[in-house]
Order: C-alpha cells, then sequence, then structure tokens
C-alpha cells in the first residue's frame, strides 16, 4: 500500500477488509487473551502482609510476552520497569512518513492510545471457580480467568488490532499507540502514575485522544440501544470516624462510656445522609428523551424519574443514582480488644465517591454537618483520587459513535454520556492534556450481565471481544485516517 493515508473523518476504504480480519481473528484474540490470563499478575496493595514472598503485580513478564509478540512482527514495543518485577508495556505504530519508534519521539498529532492494565486483583476463594482462575481455560464461547475481563480483554483486543495492522501494512494518518501498564488496582503508583510524571516516557503517552476500561456498557431503551460513553470518574476519599469512650469492664457497663455504642449514633446518621442531588451532569440532559423522560432532569424531577426507571431500566436507574450525588458508606469497623472489656475507642471507616466539582473541604463540610454536634466524634478525610473528566462536546466522541455503528452494523446506537462511579488510570493522563474516555464496548448482546469482576469465576464472551476488537479498529482508523 503506497497511496498517501486518506483525512481523518472519512471512512477509510480498506476498514471494510480489517473488520473482517479482526472477525476471522477470532481464535487468535482468545488465544491471545488466555495466554495473558496465564500470568498471575496479582496485585495485593502495598503492604499487604504474608505475600512478601510473591512479587506484588509482578507484571513484567506478562508485559514481555506481549512485547515479544509485538516485536516478532514488527510492531515497536518495550517495556519500563518502575520497580524490580513492575513492568509496563508501550507499544506504537507511527503514522506514514513519520520516524519509526523507537528512538523516542513523542506522540503528535493526529495520534489516539489505546489503554489497559495488566494487573488483577487477587482471588478469594479458587475452589469456588469453575476453572482454576489462572489456567486461561476456554471453554463454551468463554475466555475464563482472573482478569479475562479487567482488564486483560482490553490489553488481547488492543494489541491484536495493532498487529492485524501491521500485517496489512497499513498506512495509518496518526500515531496509534498501545499502553499497558502495571498497578492500575492499587493505585498506579507503579504503572500510569508513575508513568505521567516520567520526563522520557510521559511524551510517548501525551495522545490527543485515548480509550480506556471503565464505560461501554449497552442499556436497551424504546430509542434504541445506548452505549454509556464515560467522559469522567467519580473521586474516591476514604474517610475514618474515630469514637472516643471510656473503657471499663463489661460487667460495669455504667462505669463506662462504650465507644461501639456510641459507633453506633455515627452509623445511624450515616444511614440517614441525604446528599444534595446534582443534575448538572450531561447524562441528565441526554439520557431523559431516550426514555421518553421530561427533557432536563432537575434535582427535584430526579427521583420520580429513577423510581419509574427502576422496574425495567435498572442499570440506567443506577447511573443516574451514582452521577447525582455524593456517597458516604461505613465499610469497616474496628473496636475492642476482649469480649469481657469495653472497648474505649472505635472507628468507623468509609468510603466516600464525589462528583467532579466536591473535593475534600466539600467531604468534611458534609460530615460537620452530620457528626459536628458529636464531641468525641474525631474525622479524618484522605484523598484517594480526585474526581476527573474530560468534554463530553469532544469530535471524537461522534468518531466513536460512527466506529461503533460500523462495527455492530447496527445504526441504532448511540452514545450516551457516563461517569464512571470507581476510578481508573485514566486520572493520571487526563492531567497531561490527554482527552480520555472511558470506553470498551462489548457486544449489544452483552446487556448487564454478571461477568465476575473482582469477584467469582470471571470471564468474558469471546463475541463481545470480537466487537470490542471491530470497535477499536473502526475507531482507530477513522480517527488517524488509514490507507
Ligand atoms: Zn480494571
Amino acid at each position: 500500500m503506497d497511496q498517501a493515508a486518506p483525512a481523518a473523518g472519512a471512512v477509510p476504504p480498506g476498514l471494510d477488509r480489517l473488520l473482517d480480519d479482526v472477525d476471522a481473528a477470532q481464535q487468535e484474540l482468545a488465544e491471545l487473551l488466555a495466554a495473558l490470563v496465564r500470568f498471575p499478575t496479582v496485585n495485593f496493595g502495598a503492604g499487604h502482609p504474608g505475600r512478601d514472598a510473591v512479587p506484588n503485580g509482578n507484571e513484567t513478564p506478562c508485559a514481555s510476552y506481549l512485547r515479544d509478540r509485538l516485536l516478532a512482527e514488527g510492531v515497536p514495543a518495550a517495556v519500563h520497569e518502575s520497580a524490580p518485577s513492575r513492568g509496563n508495556l508501550i507499544a506504537r505504530l507511527s503514522a506514514a512518513g513519520r520516524p519509526q519508534w523507537p528512538p523516542d519521539r513523542p506522540l503528535s498529532s493526529p495520534s489516539l492510545l489505546f489503554m489497559a492494565h495488566l494487573d488483577v486483583v487477587p482471588v478469594e476463594d479458587p475452589e469456588r471457580w469453575p476453572y482454576p482462575p489462572f489456567e486461561g481455560r476456554i471453554a463454551n464461547g468463554l475466555v475464563h480467568g482472573r482478569g479475562s475481563h479487567d482488564a486483560k480483554s482490553l490489553a488481547a483486543c488492543e494489541a491484536l488490532v495493532l498487529l492485524l495492522l501491521r500485517r496489512r501494512g497499513v498506512r495509518l494518518g496518526g500515531d496509534l499507540a498501545f499502553l499497558a501498564t502495571a498497578d492500575e488496582e492499587s493505585g498506579g503508583r507503579f504503572g500510569a502514575g508513575w508513568l505521567a510524571t516520567h520526563p522520557a516516557l510521559a511524551p510517548q503517552v501525551r495522545a490527543d485522544v485515548a480509550l480506556n476500561e471503565g464505560g461501554g456498557g449497552a442499556v436497551r431503551s424504546p430509542a434504541g440501544l445506548s452505549y454509556g460513553f464515560a467522559t469522567g470518574e467519580k473521586g474516591r476519599l476514604e474517610v475514618h470516624i474515630r469514637v472516643a469512650g471510656k473503657s471499663g469492664h463489661a460487667s460495669g457497663p455504667w462505669r463506662a462510656e462504650n465507644a461501639l455504642e456510641r459507633a453506633g449514633i455515627v452509623l445511624e446518621r450515616l444511614r440517614s445522609y441525604r446528599p444534595l442531588l446534582d443534575t448538572s451532569h450531561p447524562l441528565f440532559a441526554t439520557l431523559p428523551e431516550r426514555f421518553g423522560l421530561p427533557a432536563r432532569l432537575t434535582p427535584e424531577t430526579l427521583p420520580g424519574a429513577i423510581e419509574w426507571l427502576q422496574g425495567d431500566h435498572e442499570a440506567v436507574a443506577d447511573a443516574m443514582r451514582a452521577a447525582s450525588r455524593l456517597t458516604l458508606v461505613p465499610t469497616m469497623l474496628h473496636a475492642g480488644i476482649k469480649s469481657n472489656s469495653i472497648p474505649a475507642a472505635c472507628t468507623v471507616i468509609c468510603d466516600s465517591r464525589t462528583l467532579p466539582h466536591q473535593d475534600a473541604a466539600y467531604v468534611r463540610g458534609e460530615l460537620a454537618g452530620l457528626l459536628g454536634d458529636l464531641p468525641w466524634v474525631e474525622v479524618e478525610v484522605e484523598t484517594t483520587a480526585v474526581s476527573n473528566a474530560s468534554p463530553y462536546d469532544h469530535p471524537f466522541r461522534e468518531t466513536c459513535q460512527r466506529a461503533l455503528r460500523l462495527a455492530t452494523g447496527r445504526d441504532d446506537v448511540n452514545l450516551v454520556p457516563a461517569l464512571c462511579a470507581g476510578f481508573t488510570d485514566s486520572r493520571f493522563l487526563r492531567p497531561l492534556g490527554v482527552a480520555v474516555y472511558d470506553f470498551m464496548p462489548l457486544h449489544p448482546t452483552a446487556e448487564a450481565r454478571d461477568t465476575g469482576v473482582h469477584g467469582t469465576n470471571e470471564r468474558i464472551e469471546i463475541e463481545g471481544l470480537v466487537a470490542r476488537a471491530r470497535f477499536l479498529m473502526a475507531a482507530a482508523c477513522l480517527h488517524l485516517g488509514a490507507g
């Protein structure tokens, strides 16, 4: 192929053939994913006791395997370790006419970054899995195992797209980069957080736009199929509420102040907390018309709308709940040393998720309103992740919608704005100026199924993987232009 790459935006003439290539590579895709699952890249988190014998994460062998698969077919790729065994993979297909990489040329416009992470969460009870969690079993149209969905499925689809483009010798009109990180599951300090501040590596992932995990679920509405296009993420804070009391022998409770009983008052207040409703996220302007609701939802009309949606469209009701409020949820309780001693102290630990404009000071204010009159309470708020977002009104959204229609062959699919309730590596890339969209769609029929992510029997449908790889192929060709 020696003609100049067509401009971005037009449907590249070779795209149909590339989408056929994805379909034909179905088995290869499933096997690539299964191979990644076989690396037990378990991230126990910092300071996890008793795990010293196992390197935490140990992503380097998995990242190196992917690198070698890419290098074997001429896709430049390298593994960068943030610490021993914490490997991060960066690969790139450079635009036609631009110097190939390496050497370390920064990405230049237009550019697109595919993101994934290679670490996985631990397995609680392997006995309850139908197949050993790290066997990478392919059975009944599914790939099974820890990480098969979150997020090695992304890495496999993304790597496949690079390989297929390379095999066809496609001349891209821009740079296509691929990042598979370490340590996403426990804060990204050895992964995206490290890369984003690395002077030599950050320019290699600083693309115009990026696609990452976190969104892409499909919901059926009277107006067709809607895919959640997540433009941002809620923030996450950890709240420690220390309750003071006075110790004593449990046989004479009247001589003590039981911190556990006082904590009961705190828990009751938390349960009755009613956050202010906020309908400023674009999803409240876009989703209603797809479900025949009033044109724009307000804090006053929202509860009724959620109740109405609850029956047939539970996932939408949930998304509206999450995007409209701060949450403050007690998750841990520490108190007591012995069953016959009244505890003098109790700590209630809460998980709090914030909307884009709510910071630690806002959460402290809410807690002061809730618990401020209790003199024996002390509150500490620590930020894990700041809420962050990329613009919803961005030309890449239209590109993704077109790509999804091409990939699914359906004209009734639409993107609707979404906000991730959790946080991902996207939060490290957005401050670099990358417009990151948490959007990894699966097959239209893969609606609201239990996938075992972070739980038991994690798995993914091969049909869904193929659909996602088709979308990524179309998005890359439409955004960058391909000839
Ligand atoms: Zn993940």
